[in-house]
């Protein structure tokens, strides 16, 4: 087993892997299910984010060259740092079972742990041929942390290809999180938890709103740093920030801990809904919600307002990636006036996304999981001004004459909040801009 560390930019293909006007009610409404071919990157594509967020965490990968160089491509601008992710390759020794893994895994760790003390908090993160010749990286978890605990937490989950999206990554590793948090019991103080990997930036706008509004004791998973882990139990009231965190709420729930029922925080009646739901959760007087609110929806609102201009009417197609399109497509719907022609995503969590969907027209089609070339034909029947997908399908709508946007962008930038409103909906003017150029 030998260990790549990423060096240096590569531009390397990451195709290469890729592993209307009645709203209907979210109960009722049809889903087409579909259990086809798939087109979507795996969940190690999270580290990209996460590794930004947790900052003194490390991403071991175990995998492949492959894995190395999708991460080390899509996070190539790590060359300015020293970088927290590295992948430990499973070689031809490992898989002729010549080398013993879990001795060969042992090694690894502890010389990354030697040469790199700045790490309190490390992931084995299983990949698809860690999971083929089945190593198990949750013993190997247990056996380094009593080697290495209290300096570092070794924690590990999957980001493997088989069966996952790209955003199941940031869920699985949250999750793996959640058995570490300290428990709090039923006279602990009321607090609130945001849930979800937010940009820094976003995250302390958020918290000045918070305290503007009386609420105090407000913490972020993930935070920053691995000794700021929050504490949570029944008293602990979470507010989802992403759509795409199932197995870490189910967790969070099992603790005591509540979700609140709330849109997510995208565009600017997206994040006062979801302000709101944190406001009544702490009976927070509406006079004074509007007072504190009012100056940053405003700026949102007129932020948004030449976005709408240029947008309404235009047509949007969802292929199934990010797990954050249905709650896109209400932002594109209500706030500027797109219309959203099919909503595609990987997992359709109805209770999660419930505010969301009873906001979208009737007419627009909603499916969950994907059967790649029926819905590429539904896609060219349908003739969408703007196309959402994947990486590895938009080079070809572009062939076509499809106008797209990555959605994977949709992650690496800072779109929550109302000083982000704007931003949120120039992602998606921008290409529908740079077609028109194109075509002068
Ligand atoms: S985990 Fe699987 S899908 Fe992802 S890069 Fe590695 S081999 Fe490819």
């Amino acid at each position: 087993m030998t260990v790549l560390i990423p060096t240096r930019l590569s531009t390397a293909n990451l195709d290469a892997c890729p592993s209307t006007t009645t709203a209907a009610p979210s109960a009722e409404r049809f889903v087409l299910r579909e259990r086809g071919q798939r087109e979507v990157f795996c969940g190690l594509t999270g580290i990209i984010w996460l590794h930004r967020k947790i900052q003194d965490a490390f991403f071991l990968v175990v995998g492949s060259r492959t894995c190395a160089h999708l991460i080390q491509s899509a996070a190539g601008v790590m060359i300015f740092a020293e970088p927290r992710f590295a992948t430990a390759i499973i070689d031809e020794r490992d898989l002729a079972g010549l080398a013993d893994c879990n001795a060969e895994l042992d090694r690894v760790v502890t010389r990354l742990l030697e040469r790199r003390p700045d790490i309190k908090m490390l992931f084995l993160v299983g990949s698809c041929p860690s999971e083929v010749i089945k190593l198990d990286l949750s013993r190997a978890a247990e056996r380094l942390s009593r080697e290495h605990t209290p300096r570092v937490r070794i924690l590990n989950y999957s980001g493997s290809g088989i069966e996952t999206t790209f955003t199941q990554g940031e869920d699985a590793c949250l999750a793996s999180l959640i058995p570490e948090l300290r428990r709090t019991d039923a006279a602990a103080p009321k607090s609130l938890l945001v849930v979800g990997a937010l940009a820094d930036v976003v995250e302390d706008q958020f918290k000045r709103i918070f305290a503007d509004l009386g609420i105090d004791s407000v913490a972020f998973l993930p935070p920053r740093k691995a000794a700021d882990m929050p504490a949570v139990g029944p008293n602990t009231s979470f507010l989802l920030a992403q759509p795409f965190l199932t197995d870490t709420a189910r967790l969070l729930e099992a603790t005591g801990a509540q979700r609140l029922l709330a849109p997510f925080p995208l565009g600017a009646q997206g994040t006062t809904g979801w302000l709101k739901a944190a406001a009544d959760a702490w009976n927070i007087p509406a006079e004074h919600f509007r007072q504190v609110i009012a100056p940053a929806e405003k700026r949102a609102r007129a932020a948004l307002e030449p976005y709408r201009l240029r947008l309404a009417g235009k047509r949007i197609f969802f292929f199934p990636d990010s797990q954050l399109e249905v709650p896109l497509a209400r932002f594109l719907y209500s706030e500027l006036s797109v219309d959203p022609v099919e909503v595609g995503t990987p997992y359709l969590h109805k209770q999660h996304l419930a505010m969301e969907l009873d906001q979208l027209p009737e007419t627009t089609l909603i499916s969950e999981g994907q059967d790649v070339e029926r819905q590429l034909d539904r896609c060219r029947e349908a003739k969408p001004d703007l196309v959402v997908c994947g990486l590895g399908l938009a080079n070809p709508l572009e062939a076509e004459g499809f106008t797209t946007k990555w959605s994977i962008e949709l992650l690496f930038t800072p779109v929550q909040g109302y000083e982000q409103a704007g931003d949120l909906a120039e992602l998606f003017a921008r290409p529908l801009v740079r077609r028109t150029r194109l075509e002068v």
